[in-house]
């Protein structure tokens, strides 16, 4: 063994109930990987080149931020206050703010610049124990913006101590070179997808499924083209109102559906069916002040996996903080700390189709994981700003 850490609280993810804990445990890293678990009275200190002692302090694993958009240009707080001084959503929007901003923000940097200027919101995250993070196109809304915001994400790969996944947004919004939205589905299918497989910049592809996104048949469409391309699926859907979107994803057997505050219980079943993770944003509820809620309890019958994210972007969540999303999942849907902390682990992992690497403190998977001063796990959940890691390792590193 490379490291040995022991005289830890473990909380494996694995199982069902109480955080698959293990008390008094140990756990051996070898190459990166988890190689052994087991109680700290088994466990042989001599067998490995470093021992660290954990004082029974918590163990988990590193935390999964599946969906964000965290590589932007600019921000919104003008129009924030001028929000708040009364001025009313069209009024900003027809002097160029909402989403338009930050499409002209985005476009004015250069790769090198936007880079710069997203780093400061991932490592943010980073501080707080994520090792894995999820990032979005979507701003750029043109082929070349929309390559340049997903070379950025891959860059931070390289660049920082994390396992980024990136996700193609090109359906986000409708920029406003284009009058018909079916005109710019068709150069996304045509001009823009193909570019961004043949380069192997996005690892799934996603879509606004919405009344001021796209329609079903629009992001059906991008969707299959997606496919066709080998790129999984994920949406956008039921945010702000219901277009079945969510149904969509599950019928093409797409990772996650995100959102989800108009799904229908009804619809939850399908997504059962398909071994499609919901994944749950209170950041965007909480900010945009929304009263209604996802079918928390019916997924939670039906033991749907459920994942929570911070959907960092600029406009409807500018939150960089997991930790603080993770007491909001609780406080606004109602959702218990072993839910909300299965849904930035083991759920996370599978909203990116990477249960098979990381998730969950489990002999094979990779030792992505955080030493948090704590007593029992529920402490994460239940304050914000309380917490922080005391240690976090990467691939069994200690950063
Ligand atoms: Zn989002």
């Amino acid at each position: 063994m490379d490291t040995l850490i022991t005289d830890i609280n473990i909380a494996t993810m694995q199982g069902s109930t109480d955080y698959g804990a293990l008390y008094d445990a140990a756990i051996g890293i070898t190459d990166g990987s988890i190689s052994w678990l087991g109680a700290a009275a088994a466990c042989d200190e001599s067998a490995a080149q470093s021992v660290i002692h954990g004082a029974g302090r918590w163990l988990t694993p590193g935390l999964i931020d599946c969906h964000t958009h965290l590589v932007y240009g600019g921000h919104r707080a003008q129009e924030f206050e001028l929000k708040l001084q009364g001025e009313s959503y069209e009024h900003i929007a027809r002097n160029g703010g909402g989403i338009v901003s930050t499409v002209a923000a985005t476009r004015k940097l250069n790769e090198q610049q936007l880079a710069a200027v997203s780093a400061p919101r991932l490592k943010r995250l980073l501080a707080e124990g994520v090792t894995t993070v999820e990032i979005k196109s979507g701003y750029g809304l043109n082929l070349e913006d929309e390559l340049k915001m997903l070379r950025v994400a891959r860059q931070f790969a390289r660049d920082h101590e994390v396992n980024i996944r990136t996700t193609f947004l090109g359906a986000h919004a409708l920029p406003v070179e284009y009058q018909r939205s079916e005109d710019y589905i068709d150069f996304l299918i045509d001009t823009v997808l193909p570019k961004v497989a043949e380069e192997n910049l996005a690892d799934a592809v996603d879509f606004f499924c919405e009344s001021i996104g796209f329609s079903y048949e629009q992001c059906r469409r991008f969707a299959l083209a997606a496919l066709k391309l080998g790129l999984p699926v994920k949406g956008h859907v039921e945010q702000l109102s219901y277009l079945e979107g969510a149904k969509l994803v599950a019928d093409l057997g797409g990772l996650s559906v995100d959102h989800l505050e108009y799904l229908p219980e009804s619809d939850v079943t399908f997504l059962k069916q398909a071994g499609t993770v919901a994944v749950l944003l209170p950041g965007a509820f909480y900010c945009l002040a929304e009263t209604q809620l996802p079918p928390v309890q019916k997924m939670l019958d039906l033991d749907l996996p459920i994942a929570i994210a911070t959907d960092l972007n600029p406009g409807s969540s500018p939150i960089a903080s997991l930790l603080t999303i993770m007491n909001l999942a609780c406080t606004q849907f109602h959702l218990t700390p072993e839910t909300v902390l299965r849904g930035v682990t083991c759920h996370a992992a599978r909203a990116l189709g990477m249960q098979d690497e990381v998730g969950q403190i489990s002999v094979g998977l990779k030792a992505d994981l955080v030493l948090w001063d704590i007593e029992v796990p529920a402490q994460l959940c239940y304050g914000m700003n309380l917490v922080q890691p005391q240690m976090v390792f990467k691939n069994g590193r200690l950063l």
